[in-house]
């Protein structure tokens, strides 16, 4: 492809991408597609000779778009949402175009830079007190793996990494029944054993009971185990309960536990100051991730990883062979040792593109409509009366079942909702998941895609109302 011809393609791809979310309503939200429909449609060898753009972009269309879930569709309301937005997508082209490899500051110092400072915009912008300093992850698994690990060899003094666990006496993790599987992904990875995950019980809210953490913590110390950390969840993502960060914070000070808080998805609700609340407590916290990935605007991956002892995260992950020393090491950050992997992409481009065109208040506007337009659906569904909301309302994720009155609690209730929801989906208008809730099959419908407007909030209720009173016969 020589330059001519990249210019001409380049600016028919952007038509297509304008043309896509233009029309993205008319197209199902949920890949309607069977196992294997598009892998058989792929050839089984690569071709030999290069092909034409133009054949490449038809079978785009053709073969893969029919295989697409539709993430951006405003029907999206399935787990949580991994928000794009215009700016995102045009710095993202950038970064593509630039193909740096912004391992080290001499790689791409203004990459370096930039993370610097974004990650110090969104700290303030979420009301992070000083003291912290954040780096660009991939996902918030990583961060928490990352927070677990650097925990890890603070407590064993660089141990671990040197020796091995071996001989360490037991180090325990805990977090509650509705925390995330990356926690217990981390704590087999950090080779601590799942066994060593202590799961702390939630209260009727589905937030972590202080007291038992505190317990849990104790019986530990008396068996001559290590607490190594505690994972507090603001926003779990079952029904984003806030577990009770303060009271969290007092145990792990005074028991001299790492705190680390996965915020992944409510992280970015922390912009609006009236949600700050959930937030006391903080500057007690070693490490904290949210993913702008997934509500603020900003395209899959961007995670947002901040910690109060940045040194004991490079201490955690240092290495420096050779060919990647440089005469400016003393004076600059190298992001290389702030994370697992050797390479990273130039992530910080999109962040700031996103920032400087919405602004904070342009972002807060976002959150505080969307949050609107879920308290309003709540308030109508339990206006309705058949429907049951199964968890507080916390920001918009509103958890609920259809319950046709005298219907009792079992199988038979499950089973209903399970074909609600199936059903809702095969409409192709809307695109809804579930949980389980105290054992209970429980819908979810977050309402956090950008492109969704009041609109499709009652056109979901219509589609939710009809197809629940079919199934009820
Ligand atoms: C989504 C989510 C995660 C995982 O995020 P990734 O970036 O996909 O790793 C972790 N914790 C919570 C609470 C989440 O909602």
């Amino acid at each position: 492809m020589d330059s001519k011809q990249f210019r001409e393609y380049a600016h028919q791809v952007v038509d297509w991408m304008a043309d896509y979310l233009e029309t993205i309503e008319s197209r199902p939200v949920c890949s309607p597609v069977e196992p294997g429909e598009i892998f058989a449609q792929l050839p089984e060898n690569p071709p030999a000779k290069g092909e034409d753009f133009q054949r490449i972009m038809a079978d785009l269309d053709r073969v893969i778009m029919p295989g697409i879930t539709h993430w951006q569709h405003p029907g999206f309301f399935a787990y949580f949402p991994a928000n794009s937005s215009p700016p995102s997508v045009l710095a993202e082209m950038i970064t593509a175009t630039l193909g740096a490899q912004c391992m080290i500051w001499q790689t791409s110092p203004a990459a370096a830079e930039l993370e610097e400072r974004v990650m110090s915009w969104l700290g303030q912008m979420i009301g992070l007190p000083d003291g912290f300093q954040g780096v660009i992850q991939d996902t918030a698994s990583t961060a928490t793996l990352a927070a677990i690990l650097t925990a890890r060899e603070k407590r064993t003094g660089y141990a671990a990494n040197r020796e091995g666990l071996q001989g360490q006496a037991p180090l325990v993790v805990y977090a509650s029944g509705e925390t995330h599987s990356s926690i217990e992904k981390a704590v087999k990875i950090a080779g601590l054993g799942r066994k060593n995950l202590r799961v702390i019980p939630v209260d009727e809210a589905f937030a972590m009971q202080a007291a038992a953490l505190d317990a849990a913590i104790g019986a530990d110390l008396e068996a001559g185990r290590q607490p190594l950390c505690v994972v507090a969840t603001l926003g779990t993502t079952g029904s984003t309960a806030m577990d009770p960060l303060a009271d969290i914070a007092e145990i792990c000070r005074r028991r001299k536990v790492w705190l680390h808080v996965d915020a992944a998805y409510a992280g970015s609700a922390f912009l609006l100051p009236e949600m700050r609340h959930f937030l006391k407590g903080v500057e007690q916290v070693d490490s904290l991730v949210f993913n702008p990935h997934k509500w603020l605007l900003t395209n899959f991956d961007c995670s947002a990883y901040f910690v109060r002892d940045p040194e004991a995260l490079v201490r955690t992950f240092e290495i420096l062979p050779e060919y990647l020393k440089t005469v400016a090491d003393s004076a600059v950050k190298n992001y290389r040792d702030w994370g697992i992997p050797l390479g990273r992409r130039f992530r910080a481009l999109k962040l700031w593109f996103v920032i400087r065109s919405y602004g904070v208040e342009g972002l807060q506007a976002v959150l505080r409509r969307q949050m609107a337009l879920s308290r309003n659906l709540r308030d109508t569904m339990e206006a309705d009366g058949r429907f049951e909301i199964l968890a507080p309302l916390s920001l918009n994720l509103l958890c609920f079942r259809f319950r046709p009155a005298g219907m009792p609690e079992g199988e038979a209730l499950d089973s209903l909702n399970r074909r609600l929801l199936e059903e809702l989906n095969n409409t192709g208008e809307l695109y809804l998941t579930h949980t389980r809730l105290r054992g209970q099959y429980t819908l979810r419908l977050v309402c956090g895609q950008l492109r969704t407007e009041e609109r499709h909030i009652e056109q979901a209720w219509a589609a939710i109302r009809l197809i629940a009173e079919s199934l009820q016969g």
